[in-house]
């Protein structure tokens, strides 16, 4: 396969060839990564659900009841009761009519937006929507367009010179951007959308479990309840396990029961992660514990940060970046900060544009502000080594 030689030969010359770590334990705020103990900056892992005792429990019983498997897709013989649940909880936790759980986020916008559009439809999308977005709209049968990254002017030129044209309009955002941690303009997206006629969709997969009362997202921390067509989120980040969901009326549901193609077409979720979801649910319905500890460690990290003289953009999340910028530097902080007890992944192209790579700092609740001095202390000197600072 010489061109894929040739490909991956470029990558190593340009810097930006990367080794997958191995990580060799659950994903804790501490993890042994290539045999070596780090503090974790790198994961989605919120609240720390992803290896807690209550999830876990609810896990190993439901393997007991069910096995280890669904056995089929949803559309045939795979839909358990456990399933069925499952969506009941999210629409419930969420404040919507209905819900439906996917294998994935992905999975999610891959299958939910060709089933909502037609070619005699129009999608507009924001510049810096997550991929799996991109790739949801690229399978849609309608027309694209992409307005300035939450820029709500050209948002509403976009509408003024084309809605008319199309049938029905679908304004695509994500509820917080995954590389940047700011959130979109929702209430203004919403006042263009009810304007000019348009359906609206938000992925939510970094504002659910962070956002709102109790982690209800973006949509409970705008209060527009209702006034959202399509609600998408992830269960692999701050619920710790694994799956996506959309969440709307009951007749959209029914409507992707019939052409949702991954649900159609690629087995239902482990029966064992639906049980660890609706605990995790539960227990985010029950205590803001998690929630507030998740948003007191990404303060205390920020303020730090900002004090030292790192630029961490405009994240308004716990997502925080550290801009670098140069690909081949960005990658070299990374290796170094793991070299030296610390993983933060570096991002750069495709993942984000050329020009703007960044680490990319995830804390948790799981964190303790004794690792996060620690985490910060060297990436103050592994920085100024390196003249990032
Ligand atoms: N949407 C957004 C905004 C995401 O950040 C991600 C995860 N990277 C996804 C969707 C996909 O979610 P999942 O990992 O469940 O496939």
């Amino acid at each position: 396969m010489s061109f894929l030689k040739a490909n991956i030969d470029q990558l190593k010359k340009d810097g930006v060839y990367r080794k997958l770590p191995i990580n060799e334990g659950p994903c804790d705020a501490e993890i042994t990564l290539n045999g070596k103990r780090v503090i974790n900056l790198s994961s989605n892992n919120y609240l720390g659900f992803a290896n807690h005792p209550r999830l876990k429990k609810a896990a190993k019983e439901a393997i007991d009841k069910y096995g280890v498997g669904a056995g089929a897709v949803r559309t045939i013989v795979g839909n358990m009761d456990i399933h069925e649940q499952l969506d009941v909880v999210i629409a419930d936790f969420k404040h919507e009519e209905a819900a439906l759980v996917f294998q994935s986020g992905y999975n999610v916008n891959a299958g939910v937006i060709q089933a909502i559009t037609t070619d005699k439809d129009l999608i507009i999308s924001d510049a810096l929507n997550h991929a799996s977005i991109i790739d949801g709209v690229r399978l849609s049968k309608a027309s694209r367009a992409v307005f300035k990254h939450s820029d709500m002017k050209d948002l509403e030129r976009i509408l003024i010179e084309k809605r008319d044209q199309y049938e029905q309009v679908l304004i695509i955002t994500d509820g917080v951007f995954s590389m940047d941690g700011d959130i979109a303009n929702l209430p203004e997206i919403v006042r263009l959308a009810k304007q000019y006629k348009c359906l609206t969709y938000v992925d939510d997969a970094h504002g659910s479990g962070v956002l709102g009362d109790r982690g209800r997202g973006t949509v409970d921390h705008f209060k527009l309840h209702g006034q959202v067509d399509f609600i998408v989120g992830t269960l692999s980040k701050a619920i710790g396990v694994v799956g996506g969901y959309v969440c709307g009326s009951a007749e959209m549901r029914d409507w992707l029961l019939h052409r949702g193609r991954p649900l159609l077409f690629s087995t239902a979720m482990m029966p064992a992660a639906a049980a660890a979801i609706i605990e995790a649910f539960n227990m985010l319905e029950t205590s803001d514990e998690y929630t507030e500890k998740l948003w007191s460690n990404a303060k205390y990290f920020k303020e730090k940060l900002e004090r030292l003289g790192f630029d961490i953009g405009h994240s308004q999340t716990p997502i925080t970046p550290i801009i670098i910028g140069n690909e081949a530097l960005t990658m070299a902080f990374s290796e170094s900060l793991l070299y030296n007890g610390v993983y933060v992944s570096g991002i750069i192209f495709p993942t984000v544009p050329m020009g703007t790579g960044r680490i990319r700092c995830m804390v948790s609740a799981l964190h303790t502000k004794k690792q996060l001095d620690k985490a910060i202390d060297i990436m103050e000197k592994t920085a100024k080594k390196l003249r990032v600072l």
